[in-house]
């Protein structure tokens, strides 16, 4: 089975799409990456569906990826006496350490942490930025602020603090028990919410080892500050326009949706770019044209992956969500300003063989036509720096690690194939032949190109380069055509 599209789609899992029968149609309909949130999905949820997916992809017999996205530090306040209350324009608002439920002057904040990093004048967020406030004073146990917009502000409501830099490590308890759950499981990729600086992602490191892939969640504006050292430590990253959204004025998200994207792939690190895309379709089995435009506009700047939310976790309609996730895809990447526009994006090689048989692999995609680049790959690293030249042609990675073609799932146009490494230089041309015939990627006599590193299982020492071509019943053509 093939996708007819080079961009990826990520599905967020929950009530509406967990059960198997569900799932399988959701791959089907095009799914290649499932994501479980751990801020809803309890270790026992996130162990079925770990099962479910791994059962789906043993009976359509091809890798799919496991996102688990970890909560991080999400700040909430305290219990409000009654639930709510009102907090008006203009007043000013205690936040203190008295546990006792507050009012519409104050109320408990249970994170010493703020009480010391926090600084006249930085705003306060609150209920993902429906009240607003300002930093007017504070000491060890209280914040003074000043209401901007008032509001109803009820228990336990989210607290944001975008202007502060938060001495906190990016991974709770919480976090860290879920962590260890996810990695028991065996998942692909691990997420990180609210990741501050490339520090963040280091100490994760040490966590996960090779566990899995890390991809950063960029959320923050301390994340944008420090958004060239994030990409350089992470494995992906994440455009996270829900919380970048409140903690930044939703103006910019577009703007540093274009930057992030465009930072990433030129480190070729996979890039997903996520929340709301199809978000009416909660509720409507058709998009507004404005969403429509929003998954394209992702499209065109060469993201990996386009990801949904609520759309398939809660929603009522996942299933057409997913379908027209993947038209709007499909027609994008035919259109004919489509190559043009995905260019736009400088990716120049790095000095190094992968990157130079990357480069020439795409030169010579684009000079000779051929139906397919196929890449040995063990850790992926080949795979990833062809698909970050966005060559004009499928990607296939060949590789005989189950983990490999599983982590490959959210990277652009690259269709992964579980293969034992062939015995020498003809076994692999052969070998890449009959996969690409098999795969649906080429017909009897066309040409494919096949990137290796040899002698393979080497990571990072892709060297070699090799034109081959089908015969008129699919077997290569022998040496000195
Ligand atoms: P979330 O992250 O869905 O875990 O909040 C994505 C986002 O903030 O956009
Ligand atoms: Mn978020």
């Amino acid at each position: 089975m093939r996708r007819d599209r080079r961009v990826k789609i990520v599905a967020t899992l929950g009530p509406a799409s967990s059960e198997p029968e569900m799932l399988e149609r959701l791959f089907e309909a095009g799914v290649d990456v499932f994501r479980i949130n751990m801020s809803h999905a309890t270790h026992e949820v996130a162990r079925k569906l770990h099962a479910t997916v791994r059962n789906a992809e043993v009976k359509f017999k091809r890798p799919i990826g496991i996102l688990c996205d970890l909560q991080g530090p999400k700040f909430r306040v305290g219990e409000m006496g009654g639930g709510r209350a009102i907090v008006a324009d203009k007043s000013i608002f205690h936040f203190d350490r008295d546990e006792t439920p507050g009012s519409a002057e104050r109320i408990f904040l249970p994170h010493p942490q703020i009480f010391q990093a926090i600084e006249p004048g930085h705003a306060l967020l609150l209920d993902d930025g429906k009240l607003r406030m300002r930093v007017v004073e504070r000491s060890e146990t209280r914040i003074t602020a000043e209401v901007v917009v008032g509001g109803a502000l009820a228990s336990r409501k989210g607290i944001a603090m975008p202007d502060t830099l938060l001495p906190i490590s990016p991974i709770t308890e919480k976090d860290r028990a879920d962590l260890d759950y996810a990695l028991r499981l065996g998942v692909d990729w691990i997420a990180l919410s609210f990741v501050q600086r490339a520090d963040d992602i280091l100490l994760a490191r040490q966590l996960i080892g090779q566990g899995a892939a890390i991809m950063a969640k960029i959320e923050k504006p301390s994340a944008i500050t420090d958004l060239d050292n994030i990409i350089a430590a992470v494995d992906g990253v994440m455009v996270a326009r829900g919380d970048l959204g409140v903690e930044m004025p939703v103006e910019r998200v577009p703007g540093l949706q274009k930057e992030i994207t465009r930072k990433s792939r030129a480190a070729g690190k996979p890039v997903v770019v996520a929340t709301q895309m199809l978000e009416s379709m909660i509720s409507s089995p058709v998009p507004t044209r404005a969403e429509v435009s929003d998954v394209a506009t992702a499209v065109f700047d060469g993201a990996d992956a386009i990801m949904l939310s609520a759309e398939s976790s809660v929603g009522q309609f996942p299933l057409e969500a997913i379908r027209m996730m993947d038209r709007i895809a499909i027609e994008v990447e035919k259109d004919p300003t489509y190559d043009a526009i995905v260019h736009t994006t400088q990716t120049k090689p790095q000095a190094t063989g992968a990157d130079a048989i990357a480069a020439a692999a795409h030169a010579i995609a684009d000079t000779v036509k051929l139906a397919a680049i196929i890449c040995y790959t063990a850790t992926g690293s080949t795979a990833l720096r062809v698909a970050r030249e966005r060559p004009n042609l499928p990607v296939i990675g060949l590789t005989p690690v189950l983990a490999t073609g599983r982590k490959l799932a959210i990277v652009w146009g690259t269709h992964s194939v579980l293969t034992s490494d062939p015995e020498n230089l003809s076994d692999m041309v052969r070998k890449a032949c009959r996969i690409a015939l098999e795969e649906g990627f080429a017909k009897p006599r066309d040409g494919i190109l096949v990137t290796a590193g040899v002698p393979l299982g080497s990571p990072g020492a892709t060297n070699m380069v090799r034109l081959a071509f089908l015969d008129e019943n699919g077997a290569p053509v022998a040496e000195g055509r």
